[in-house]
């Protein structure tokens, strides 16, 4: 078996719904609303008032800090206000709202589709140029992609991971993305193998994807130190630590990141967002997102500027079926429930599932039966009845020495218990507690 060795589940994928769907472009929303942030780190702060004018990829927030990203404009027309908004999940949030006037682009970008394959930037020239375009993590993450590319002293990088993955049932964006764009994600490959001075990078595939693995593994076969791995599937395949010990068999210890074992990983997605960065100078201002669910009149995947609102998108998808019952940011796994589809898409945004109701009613809660599935499938080898018992009963330091952030809240745990416990969203919540004590933790040290 080609996969990873530790826990995991086989949810049916669901694909099927917009596998194969071209990626259609989304028209322009009339208002852009784009919050300040849309990534892991310190907000962005504005360089830009209310009254100003902007064009396309126009910046307009500075990042906060090193572990922070700015972002651009992905409209044009004029500042209508900067303000506070309240995203898709309820989160209150500091956003710039765009009048759109038309569709007008910074001339400095290449709007041109040929591929620009050769790279003649240094390393640090590419960084750099990452860094400034607002690239971050678009597997789910968010996490600044300038910050992978520069290790920690001691630390060097020796293969790139690539993300192709895609194993949350439903999305079917990445997929979409390499049969479409790979050729563009070959270049960002070769470029980020630049960038980190390495030259091996593995493209991890599932093998429900087989004619992905083919187009990438021709494309991979003219391309020195690049290997197609298709992988069985088995959920979260997608997690960084699972898809290293699936691809070079390397296991990250715990609270450690990639790097320790000399990789670095990064999704298709964010790799095709290098190369317009660096070959195109544009900065992240779109991305292709899923929109899926089993009565879903229009299933399909679309380019969405960030700041249209989802229910535009949703629209073009033939409309929310009458009979939903959830409509869930991300994949029935790992995403969460959504309060309001008139907030804008942002980079965090993958895709949404709208659920009929009959599979969004919650089943009853039984008591724990002390059978251990939710032990043997934790992927991070974690103990999910205990932890949830603890978070329930507000046990935060237990719960850090069972180390709880060790969690990447993959939903395995809960997916296979029979008692239909609701074990992700107390370890979620008391994940989110015992993060902010250790962050206190740490400020008092500085
Ligand atoms: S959600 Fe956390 S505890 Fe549950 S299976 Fe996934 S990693 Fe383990
Ligand atoms: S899977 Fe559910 S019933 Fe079984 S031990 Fe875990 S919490 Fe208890």
């Amino acid at each position: 078996m080609t996969t990873f060795r530790i826990g995991g589940v086989h949810p049916h994928d669901n694909k099927e719904y917009s596998a194969h769907k071209p990626i259609v472009d989304v028209e322009l929303p009339k208002q852009a609303i784009i919050p300040l942030v849309q990534h892991i780190g310190a907000p962005a702060q504005p360089v830009v008032q209310k009254g100003d004018k902007v064009k396309v990829g126009q910046l307009l927030a500075q990042a906060g800090g090193f572990v922070s990203a700015p972002i651009h404009s992905p409209v044009s027309g004029t500042i209508f206000k900067i303000d506070r908004a309240v995203d898709a999940w309820g989160m209150a949030m500091q956003a710039i709202y765009i009048n759109v006037e038309g569709d007008e682009w910074d001339e400095s970008i290449d709007r041109s589709e040929k591929l620009v394959p050769d790279c003649k930037l240094e390393p640090k020239e590419i960084i750099s140029k990452i860094q400034n375009a607002g690239i971050v993590g678009l597997g789910g993450a968010c996490f600044p992609t300038h910050v992978k590319l520069m290790p920690p002293p001691g630390k060097t990088a020796e293969v790139l991971i690539v993300n192709g993955v895609e194993c949350e049932p439903y999305l079917t964006c990445d997929h979409q993305l390499m049969l479409e764009h790979g050729e563009e994600i070959m270049v960002g490959i070769k470029i980020l193998m630049k960038a980190l001075g390495i030259s091996k990078a593995i493209i991890g595939i599932e093998k429900n994807k087989p004619d992905a693995i083919q187009h990438m593994q021709e494309l991979a076969s003219k391309t020195m130190g690049v290997s197609v791995m298709p992988l069985d599937l088995r959920y979260p395949q997608g997690g960084e630590k699972q898809l290293i010990d699936a691809c070079i068999k390397r296991q990250v210890p715990s609270g450690a990141l990639p790097i320790e074992v000399g990789a670095v990983v990064d999704n298709v997605a964010t790799i095709y967002a290098v190369y317009e960065a660096v070959q195109k100078n544009k900065p992240l201002i779109d991305r292709v997102i899923t929109i899926a669910g089993k009565k879903v009149a229009k299933p399909g995947n679309f380019r969405v500027r960030f700041g249209t609102p989802l229910s535009q998108v949703l629209e073009l998808a033939g409309g929310i079926p009458a009979d939903t019952g959830k409509i869930i940011g991300g994949g029935p796994m790992m995403g969460r429930a959504m309060s309001n589809v008139d907030m804008p898409t942002n980079k965090r945004v993958s895709g949404v599932l709208l659920m009929p109701k009959e599979e969004s009613v919650r089943k009853e809660v039984q008591n724990c039966i002390r059978c251990a599935k939710c032990v043997q499938a934790c992927p991070m080898g974690l103990e999910p009845y205990l932890l949830s018992k603890q978070s329930e009963n507000q046990m935060w330091d237990a719960m850090e020495q069972h180390s709880i952030m060790d969690c990447i809240e993959c939903g395995c745990c809960q997916f296979t218990c029979p008692s239909n416990r609701p074990l992700l969203d107390y370890i979620r919540m008391g994940k989110a507690k015992v993060g902010g004590i250790l962050r206190a933790r740490a400020a008092q040290k500085k």
